[in-house]
């Protein structure tokens, strides 16, 4: 393994859909001494949690800067590496530019293993279903030769394994797919408390 490599990534939409979904996870995994990392698509603002929030186009700056300072809080307590993207929330969308941008990540971080949030979250937001057709994408663009002038002429990278975790509870045990469960018990503390941070 080379010295800067992170083993396993993981990915989502907007900081917090990752260490909700598989945080004892990766908390578990980091603990074990595997270089673990998370990439979130967008910065999720603006975000009608935000007290100062009007419409749906308001953005405040201050607030998305402490969202990301909150999100690598976070990441220390369960000691992984993060990334946060700058694709547009609630406008994520499968496309070139955003498959680009995540494969340039993974061609610099070159994990083996890639981890995304799976399904459709229907009444909720669509960037989720978004964030796992672009690492989809992504993925298969990670490891294509000749096409180093969209990844910042970073070598090609090949990803071993892509997983899925469930953001339903319905999408537990899909078609097609073969499943795990993962034991965290030893690690609900920690889960509980990146996303409590
Ligand atoms: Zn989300």
């Amino acid at each position: 393994m080379k010295e800067d490599q992170i083993e396993i990534v993981a990915i989502g939409s907007h900081p917090d859909d990752v260490e909700i979904g598989i945080g004892g996870t990766l908390a578990k995994l980091s603990h074990q001494g595997i270089r673990t990392g998370i990439i979130d698509l967008t910065n999720a603002e603006p975000t009608p949690n935000n007290e100062k929030y009007r419409s749906p186009d308001d953005f405040d700056s201050d607030y998305a800067e402490k969202r990301l300072v909150e999100a690598q809080k976070a990441a220390k307590i369960l000691g992984v590496e993060r990334i946060t993207l700058d694709l547009p929330n609630r406008r994520l969308f499968d496309d070139f530019e955003s498959r680009c941008k995540l494969a340039t990540i993974f061609r610099q971080w070159q994990p083996s293993i890639v981890i995304v949030m799976y399904g459709k979250t229907l009444m909720a937001s669509p960037d989720h279903y978004q964030a796992q057709l672009i690492t989809e994408g992504a993925l298969f663009y990670s490891r294509l030769t000749k096409w180093g002038k969209y990844f910042d002429n970073l070598p090609v990278h090949r990803i071993t394994s892509l997983l899925y975790f469930p953001v339903r509870f319905l999408d537990l045990h899909p078609e097609g797919f073969t499943s795990m469960l993962v034991d965290v018990t030893n690690y609900i503390d920690l889960k509980q408390e990146a996303i409590l941070t």
